[in-house]
């Protein structure tokens, strides 16, 4: 069944047309029976008035064509003198003139019969009607009564067509409420008005819903506490390598690679928190004016060593008007924000390149722009590098540099947090990658206590 609305609509017509038909067979054989029974006193009164007729007009031409007479008297020899007749009667007797309702057939007709005697006056009278004009105002008269509704029937499809929408109103807007959901809105759906039919429907969604919100917390629940809980044991490895080192400077080369390893996998795990707190349901802000150009020049003076070791230039442009370049927002994120920006640039650029932050007012917003001449992202990668654990050409980045692909996917949950737009463009250099963050101007911004706030699913409103 493709539509429920054009299946109704077929099923209810086909049920009136039923209806109609079975009401018209059943109409057809009353109105003849009323038919049958009206002609049939007629055909009486017919033969009394023949009767009247003897030795007046033996031959009569005025009557109506569907109807015949003849009057006939009958003799001691058992045979019968023909009176008087119609002039569409023969003249020999119609039918066997015995009293009663009969049928005959003749002028290319069959006709309903009826031989009246009158015995005081020794005669008989034999009076015929066609049968087809019975048949006849029996069709009429249903005719006349099917026509309105075989009229009426495309009308009659028209409003069932609208009925049936109107009632499948809740369905449509169930559909609705379930497309315009967010991808991490898991909360339960309601409906304007909810028709009985739709409880179990609703139940059993909004059922699943809840199931798959609990099922999605203890997913992050789960990696964020075995993060947390790797915490611990990781210092202590730490620890007990560097006493290691101090124990054993012959080994020192294997000893440099487990510290590697060991270093990786802090950072792994300082990412997947660092996620995990930056994910809106988890996010506890605390908004306030931040002056995005002064956060980036202490973001870059905390680095500047980083950049150094790879004898990288780095360079901070833009306004210094405190007003037009600060923003609302949480110091903390946007610093990790800024980080992890200027952390990838310093990776993934080649030693001795450049890196330039500029942080520029425009017309309502702030942009912050991190731009590098390293090899750059190309378009079809553009979008995917947001998402968690995505790296260009996979595990083994082509720079060789280490990396758990989740430091820009911290970064949109910390742009999506400040309702700042992300982009990835072309760098001014010749080659490398530009990543501006929009964020709305302090004037423009939501007023810190009309900021994102949690629903009770967790999600940002
Ligand atoms: P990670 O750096 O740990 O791999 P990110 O989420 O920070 O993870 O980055 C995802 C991917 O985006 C990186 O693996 C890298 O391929 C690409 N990328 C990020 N920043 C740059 C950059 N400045 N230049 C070139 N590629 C970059």
């Amino acid at each position: 069944m493709r539509s429920i609305r054009v299946f109704l609509v077929i099923a209810t017509l086909a049920t009136l047309v039923l209806v109609v038909f079975v009401a018209a067979v059943q109409g057809y054989r009353s109105s003849m029976a009323e038919a049958e029974s009206l002609f049939d006193s007629q055909l009486q009164e017919l033969a009394q008035f023949a009767v009247n007729l003897r030795g007046d007009h033996p031959i009569s031409n005025g009557q109506p064509i569907h109807i015949a007479y003849q009057l006939w008297q009958p003799q001691a020899d058992g045979s019968a003198t023909l009176l008087a007749r119609s002039s569409n009667a023969s003249s020999t007797a119609l039918v066997e003139l015995t009293p009663g309702f009969g049928y005959a057939n003749f002028a290319g007709y069959r006709w309903r019969t009826y031989v009246h005697l009158v015995e005081q006056d020794n005669l008989i009278a034999v009076a015929a009607a066609r049968t087809d004009v019975r048949f006849q105002l029996a069709e009429n008269v249903i005719l006349e009564a099917i026509l309105p509704v075989v009229i009426g029937l495309p009308l009659s499809g028209l409003l069932i067509w609208l009925i049936v929408g109107k009632g499948l109103g809740p369905l449509r807007e169930l559909a609705a409420r379930l497309r315009e959901k967010e991808y991490r809105d898991l909360s339960p759906v309601t409906l304007a008005t909810q028709p009985r039919e739709l409880d179990q429907v609703l139940n059993s969604v909004n059922g699943l819903l809840t199931r798959l919100n609990d099922a999605f917390e203890r997913e992050k629940r789960f990696a964020s506490d075995a993060a947390h809980e790797l915490r611990t044991p990781i210092s202590v490895l730490k620890l007990q390598l560097h006493n290691l080192e101090q124990q054993h400077p012959d080994h020192s080369e294997e000893l440099r690679q487990l510290h590697d390893g060991i270093q990786r996998m802090q950072h792994l795990v300082e990412q997947i928190l660092a996620l995990y707190r930056s994910a809106p349901e988890q996010f506890s802000a605390s908004f306030r004016p931040v002056n995005l150009h002064n956060l980036a020049a202490s973001v870059i003076a905390e680095m500047y060593a980083e950049f150094e070791t790879r004898g990288q230039s780095i360079e901070l442009l833009g306004d210094t008007d405190a007003a037009s370049v600060t923003v609302e927002g949480d110091p903390f994120a946007l610093q990790t924000l800024l980080a992890n920006l200027l952390a990838n640039a310093n990776k993934y650029t080649p030693a001795g390149g450049h890196i330039l932050v500029e942080v520029a007012a425009a017309a309502g917003a702030v942009i912050v722009r991190v731009e590098d001449n390293g090899p750059g992202i190309a378009g079809q990668d553009r979008e995917r590098i947001f998402e968690r654990f995505h790296r260009v050409s996979g595990d083994r980045h082509d720079s060789g540099q280490p990396g758990c692909g989740l430091g820009l996917a911290i970064v949109k949950n910390i742009a999506e947090l400040h309702q700042a737009h992300i982009e990835v463009t072309h760098s001014r250099f010749a080659s490398g990658a530009c990543f501006s963050v929009t964020f709305p101007a302090l004037s423009n911004s939501s007023s810190p206590a009309s900021l994102p706030k949690r629903d009770n699913t967790g999600n940002l409103s």
